[in-house]
């Protein structure tokens, strides 16, 4: 087995379960091995710490797959981490097998380095798999991985959707396609989960990510419960999963701003499943939501209930400054359309932006909209996007429910 050696001191991130290697941490690389390998790591003083996949191309230069040394990385290997991830979601009451979703349920079931698998995400549609790989190990360990998740799921369709921008960094072009069934119900057929009763298309080809937000599941449904009775705009709404969630808990009116016309079409035909909800008071405009905002303000408008959840502004720490700047207009532009008592939910799933940061950015757009305002909630992504404690950088959303004065 190859054997990466470390510079002295730099096996203390490696002994908190932290499990990345930086090219700034490596001394050398003793023996041969091709991207995606497995490597041992080792301390400076010769000390065994870790069993990693080598990625000669990337700044992390090596991924943990295990702290044991000794555990042999093999088919059997990934079929008892895919096993174990699922197991740990079965055993959340929202998973168990009795909900309400049933069959149509979609599920995040591999969160990457917090299920123990870097550079891997599988999300569960009903019967159908999406995977997404995104590191060197993972590209060769792939028909382990497909194995071990077409085992413990029982899926039987698995798409691979392994087309993020990540993958440059790794030196890996895009891999799509079906490598398990094909569609389910054939090539015409639409895949339809069910979150929180309300039905939803997932687009697994064509749509964001693998093809649906998963990880706002809990803050679809707390949104719902706010709604009653009040006028609601999301502004970023993608397919209208705020929006419908809004309409099923009785708001007033909602206002649904994104500037994707597939989004929204996509977003219409799922309000179109949902008989049961009040379509007359759905809204949806195609539109830049900072000259919209600013549109609406200029005409008056006032709204109770505002959510704010856009795309990555800062993909890195390096873009955090100009992120910023975006994350303070929206939410100031925000304050300022809240009718006295509303409530703002504002989000941030920058990586670069933590907890803190973005607390102090809503808390200086609130000043500069001119609005006194408190925190009744953090939020965060649902509980199958967990977050290993060795492993804060997966902690990417954050989200806080502020109400103004
Ligand atoms: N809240 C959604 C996910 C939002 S993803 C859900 O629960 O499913 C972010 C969305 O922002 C995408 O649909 C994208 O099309 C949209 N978007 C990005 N920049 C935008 C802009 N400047 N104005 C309006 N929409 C934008």
């Amino acid at each position: 087995m190859p054997r990466l050696i470390l510079q002295p001191g730099k096996e203390r991130s490696l002994l908190r379960r932290h499990p990345w290697v930086f090219a700034g941490s490596v001394d050398r690389l003793d023996g041969r091995a091709r991207p995606g390998d497995t490597v041992d790591v080792v301390a400076a003083d010769g000390r065994p710490l870790a069993r990693a996949a080598w990625s000669p191309s990337s700044q992390i230069r090596a991924r943990v797959w295990s702290f044991d040394p000794d555990e042999i990385i093999d088919d059997a290997f990934f079929k008892r981490r895919v096993a174990a991830a699922l197991a740990r979601r079965l055993a959340l009451p929202e998973f168990a097998a009795s909900v309400a979703e049933g069959a149509a349920r979609g599920m995040r079931v591999i969160h990457g380095e917090s299920d123990g698998l870097p550079g891997v995400v599988a999300d569960c549609y009903g019967d159908t798999v999406v995977v997404q790989l995104t590191a060197a190990g993972p590209e060769r360990w792939r028909r382990a991985i497909v194995g071990a998740l077409a085992a413990a799921t029982g899926c039987a369709h698995l798409y691979e959707r392994s087309d993020a921008d990540v993958r440059k960094l790794e030196g890996l072009l895009p891999e799509v396609g079906w490598r398990l069934g094909g569609p389910a119900g054939g090539e015409a057929a639409e895949l339809i989960i069910s979150e929180n009763g309300v039905r939803m298309h997932v687009d697994v080809v064509g749509g964001h990510k693998t093809g649906f937000y998963l990880d706002q599941r809990d803050n679809r449904l707390l949104l719902g419960q706010l709604a009653a009775g009040r006028r609601v705009l999301n502004c970023f709404c993608y397919t209208g999963g705020f929006s419908l969630q809004a309409l099923a808990g009785d708001a007033a009116s909602v206002l649904s701003i994104d500037s994707s016309g597939p989004a929204l079409v996509t977003a219409a035909a799922n309000l179109a499943l949902n008989p049961q909800l009040p379509a007359g008071r759905a809204e949806w405009r195609e539109a830049d939501v900072f000259s919209e905002l600013r549109a609406l303000r200029s005409a008056g408008a006032q709204f109770d209930l505002i959510v704010l959840d856009p795309p990555k502004f800062a993909p890195s720490a390096s873009h955090a400054q100009r992120a910023a700047r975006a994350y303070k207009d929206i939410n100031l532009l925000g304050f300022r359309l809240l009718a006295p008592g509303g409530l703002l939910m504002s989000y941030s799933c920058s990586g670069g932006i933590d907890h803190q940061l973005f607390q102090k950015i809503v808390a200086d757009a609130a000043v500069d909209a001119g609005r006194d305002a408190r925190i009744v909630r953090r939020l965060a992504a649902s509980a199958d996007h967990p977050v290993a404690l060795g492993f804060p950088e997966g902690e990417y959303l954050k989200g806080l429910l502020c109400q103004v004065d």
